[in-house]
């Protein structure tokens, strides 16, 4: 009987001992840079279950986050193109666009500088600088945020746009496959433009309270598209889709 009773106690201790490492294992994420592998921190962050959900909210508001800057180049071309710079140029064209069109644009960043990176540590300038984008939007609370930036990959010949939201945001999945169309409609046929794709682990993506998406223009490392991306009518093309894509994402 007796060994009855402490074979049950071990039971139970073992089963609540798994049941706090799946609820440990659920909470603590693995948090990187919006590329994912290599460059990013890992950090300890609660889940975003509670994210609001509801869609575009009609305040006709809208952030642009040109991607890294100040320290962090982003990505780095064979030629020594930032990515940091042209996110930010098409950024700026792509605030035109919209404004012209009676959008309010908040740009989380106008020049070289990269959000929140100036206070922090310099081994926690990465998550300061994605923790002030994020608060920034959460602060604007606009009817969408759209992160820029560009693409890398070893092999020169991969290219294309590609749209990247929320795996768990309804609103995020509709509104990147409207940004996906737009860029079907308005690039030409040389521009690969990639299935929109699901993310569960971007900060950014993850932490916003309205929807977001990231934008990945092109791609750096193939070189017939890094031409493409700094050709100025090749970029006004690209920011009306993009604009035209915003649009219809909130409903205009
Ligand atoms: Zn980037």
């Amino acid at each position: 009987m007796r060994k009855i009773i402490t074979l049950a106690a071990l039971c139970l201790f073992l089963t609540a001992l798994l049941t706090a490492n799946r609820w440990l294992t659920e909470k603590i994420r693995s948090v990187s840079e919006e590329a994912g592998a290599g460059e990013g921190e890992t950090v300890l962050t609660a889940t975003a279950d509670g994210k609001a959900d509801a869609g575009a909210k009609g305040s006709g508001r809208v952030v642009l986050d040109a991607g890294h800057g100040g320290a962090d180049p982003g990505k780095v071309s064979e030629e020594g193109v930032l990515e940091k710079d042209l996110n930010l140029v098409i950024t700026r064209r792509l605030a035109k666009e919209l404004e012209d069109a009676g959008v309010e644009v908040i740009l989380t960043r106008t020049g070289d500088e990269g959000p929140g990176q100036d206070q922090a540590e310099a081994g926690s300038r990465k998550l300061a600088d994605l923790k002030a984008r994020t608060e920034r939007i959460n602060e604007e609370y606009p009817d969408l945020a759209v992160s820029i930036h560009q693409n890398s990959y070893p092999d020169p010949s991969v290219r294309g746009v590609q749209v990247f939201y929320y795996s768990r945001s309804e609103a995020g999945e509709r509104m990147a496959a409207l940004m996906e169309k737009a860029f079907r409609e308005g690039l030409p046929e040389e521009t690969r433009v990639r299935d929109s794709k699901a993310n569960e682990e971007y900060y950014l993506l993850r932490n916003t309270e309205v929807p977001a998406i990231i934008l990945e223009c092109g791609f750096l490392s193939c070189p017939e598209e890094l031409s493409l991306l700094m050709d100025q009518d090749y970029q006004e093309q690209f920011c009306k889709a993009a604009a035209r894509g915003i649009l219809a994402c909130m409903g205009k």
